[in-house]
């Protein structure tokens, strides 16, 4: 048995990232003669400049091109007229399972600290409010009975359909043998059965009403709010559970738009070929690129990337971090560097859409004891409600807090979709306003509010995968595309990675390990090789690599 801390390690590729970048070794070398060579890395999200950071240790070159914002999906959007105060449109709240995204947070010294989930500490209180009724909570022993029911059938579910104890047991023990030899069943057993007849199907919640099985739609477990993930696959819920993305999440002091941000300006200590003090900054002259119009197999065999000014170049790499759908629609992509079967993987993908909205308040006032009750006037708080889920963000004392009145996935994300940010702030407030009749928010707010909807950006197209029944095969291709050995010449030197790609998407993990495939991808396809003692993603991934369903 390990005592390493719980990290996100399989269960479809039972890889130690984290070992593999902490190891004196490094993650292998390129020939010298390579140095200094150009990679095209496409999108600055978190997944390209992962890559492109370790790619530039390796002694290469990355050519960075970004259509919008460095961030991506990390996209910290701070309030005007106040300083620290922000909002996090994309990802904000990071399971410590995450040790990949983990190893850059604690490289770059950023802070974090317990998010504000419901029926954690660092909420103080909770607020569930469903058809009407609205509970008052600090811990689950605070709700009803039929609220642990709901959690006792839902740990019971797992047991019998996944083998919860044992496989979690065997991935805390990184014992990849054990998990592949209960999870490769488990894949070929509901890669085309949804997460709602995982629930519905089970012992535990047959012995139960309907009331508890919505009630665990809008409860669910951890976070809350599952009900808008019961059409996808059970795989891509069970992989939440067993890797522990929705236990012990933190979020970044200052916002976690300055991971990727970061990246971009740190120096490593450790590099081939760049003089100390390189970072990705200065090798690009101090901006990225702008968007990629086009991709296309050059005269020479190489990849030639057209950006959106025209302008062509062409690398002998290139990783490919924006949402697949965008390989169809914003940039023209040469149809035959990929296999047909790729293409199909790369267009069905399936994306979810999310909505948040914003506010700045003059102070963290639902702390504010009502004097009756004694409880405070307002509550991190899930609903039924068109807000779904509210979360509140203290800066400490008399000073501006930040609440996100709203975080919706799915029906609800398109809900407020043709709607401008004030009409939303409105909708949020009526329907806060019958969780909490005699409060009047509105009093509080400062400053102009934020709002977002991933699928309205023409860069995103959707928020994040969310893998439909019968979609494994889709992602296994697209996440085993780094090992290129035996694809025609045609389709080598294009890297996927990201979130469409990973295992675990709506998880920055899983972008992060995808970057770190396409880093091993691109060394191998420029001739160079892991350490041996450190042997990378590609080297193990013909015998620890996701199991195989026929086509
Ligand atoms: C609403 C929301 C909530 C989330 N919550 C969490 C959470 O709480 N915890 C967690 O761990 N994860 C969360 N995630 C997931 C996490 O944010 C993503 O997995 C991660 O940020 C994805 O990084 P990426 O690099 O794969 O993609 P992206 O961040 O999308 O990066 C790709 C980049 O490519 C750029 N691009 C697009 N087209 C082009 C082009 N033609 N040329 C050049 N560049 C282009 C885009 O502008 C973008 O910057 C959330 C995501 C969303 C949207």
């Amino acid at each position: 048995m390990t005592s390493k801390p719980f990290s996100a390690f399989g269960p479809d590729f039972p890889f130690a990232y984290d070992d593999w970048l902490a190891h004196p070794a490094g993650l292998g070398t390129i020939p010298a003669d390579r140095h200094g060579a150009e990679v095209a890395v496409i999108g600055a999200g978190a997944a390209g400049m992962v890559a492109a950071y370790e790619l530039m240790r390796m002694g290469l070159k990355p050519v960075i091109y970004e259509a919008g914002r460095m961030g991506g999906r990390l996209r910290s959007e701070p309030f005007e007229g106040a300083e620290g105060v922000i909002a996090e449109l994309g990802g904000m709240r990071f399971p410590v399972s995450s040790a990949g995204f983990y190893h850059y947070v604690d490289r770059l010294g950023l802070e974090s600290r317990d998010f504000p989930n419901p029926l954690t500490p660092a909420a103080g209180s909770t607020v569930i409010d469903l058809e009407g009724e609205t509970h008052y909570a600090e811990t689950l022993a605070d709700l009803p009975e039929l609220y642990r029911e709901v959690a006792r059938a839902y740990d019971a579910a797992l047991e019998e359909g996944a083998d919860f104890t044992a496989l979690k047991a065997a991935i805390r023990a990184r014992d990849a043998a054990a998990i592949k030899a209960i999870w490769d069943p488990i894949v070929r057993d509901w890669d085309e059965r949804t997460f709602y007849d995982f629930v519905v199907s089970s012992s535990a919640f047959q012995a139960l009403s309907f009331r508890h099985r919505e009630v665990f739609g809008q409860v669910g477990f951890g976070t809350g709010g599952w009900d808008s993930d019961f059409p996808n696959s059970m795989l891509e819920i069970l992989r939440v559970n067993l890797c522990e993305l929705d236990d012990q999440q933190k979020y970044i002091v200052g916002g976690v738009e300055q991971m990727p941000r970061g990246l971009w300006t740190d120096a490593p200590e450790t590099m081939a070929h760049w003089p100390t003090g390189t970072t990705l900054s200065r090798l690009h002259n101090g901006a990225t690129r702008g968007g990629v119009k086009a991709l296309a197999r050059a005269g020479d065999g190489r990849i030639a990337v057209t950006d959106r000014w025209g302008r062509a170049d062409v690398y002998d790499a290139v990783v490919i971090t924006c949402q697949t759908h965008l390989l169809t629609t914003a940039i023209d992509t040469e149809e035959r560097l990929f296999d047909q079967k790729l293409w199909m993987a790369l267009d069905r993908t399936r994306y979810m859409q999310s909505a948040k909205t914003f506010v700045m308040v003059d102070r963290p006032f639902w702390k504010d004891r009502d004097p009756v009750t004694g409880k405070q006037v307002m509550s991190m708080t899930l609903t039924d409600r068109l807000t779904r889920g509210t979360y509140l963000f203290d800066n400490g004392p008399d000073k501006p807090a930040a609440i996100c009145l709203s975080y919706a996935w799915m029906t609800d994300a398109l809900k407020v979709l043709p709607y401008d940010t004030g009409k939303r702030v409105d909708l949020a407030l009526s329907a806060l306003s019958k969780i909490y009749p005699g409060l009047d928010i509105a009093s509080h707010i400062v400053g102009e509010p934020i709002s977002v909807s991933w699928e309205a950006d023409e860069n995103f197209l959707g928020a994040f995968k969310g893998a439909l029944p019968g979609h494994y095969r889709y992602n296994r291709r697209m996440y085993g595309h780094f090992c290129q050995d035996t694809l025609p010449p045609m389709e080598r030197g294009l890297f996927l990675a990201g979130d469409g790609v990973s295992f675990t998407p709506a998880w920055v993990e899983g972008a992060v390990q995808t970057a770190l495939n396409a880093v091993w991808g691109v060394m191998h396809h420029m001739g160079g090789q892991s350490a041996p003692e450190n042997p990378g993603p590609g080297d193990v991934f013909a015998q620890l690599g996701p199991v195989a369903l026929s086509d």
